[in-house]
């Protein structure tokens, strides 16, 4: 499959097979007005598949919400047909308004302008809870 190469945007390469849909929906990236091309198990040589994700315009990304679905991840920037710089990621120390918590009794449950405030507990295990009650948070509970 080819496709075409993007002249000012982002190439999201190296994602885990199966991700690049769960960041396409935390980004929002449907509601963009401009072309987004999801590729999913490309043949890769590192791992096994992987999945790309081009978006075809500079819009403002939230590297974080990439970094937290997953951290492995490069993001090219491309300008001009030139990729001008390679970004790693890292896990996110703190999740503002990505994840929703799940515990009812939780001060964000009742008050619904507060902002959902997740902190990185453990860094191996990828643990996140919440700010305000500590539970721990489920994976994919994403708000979207
Ligand atoms: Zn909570």
């Amino acid at each position: 499959m080819n496709i075409d190469t993007i002249e000012n945007g982002y190439v999201i390469d190296h994602i885990t097979s199966g991700n690049a849909i769960k960041i396409y929906r935390l980004l929002d990236l449907e509601n963009i007005e401009c072309q987004v091309a999801l590729i999913t198990n490309v043949k890769s040589k590192k791992t096994k598949t992987k999945d790309l994700l081009k978006i075809g315009k500079l819009i403002d990304i939230d590297l974080d919400k990439i970094a937290f679905i997953d951290p492995d991840v490069t993001v090219n920037v491309v300008k001009n047909n030139k990729i001008i710089k390679k970004q790693k990621l890292q896990l996110p120390e703190k999740l503002i308004n990505v994840c929703k918590c799940n515990n009812p009794r939780c001060i964000t449950s009742i008050e619904r302008n507060l902002d959902q405030v997740f902190n990185l507990t453990d860094k191996d295990k990828k643990i996140y809870r919440c700010h305000y009650c500590e539970t721990t948070l489920e994976k994919d509970k994403f708000l979207y």
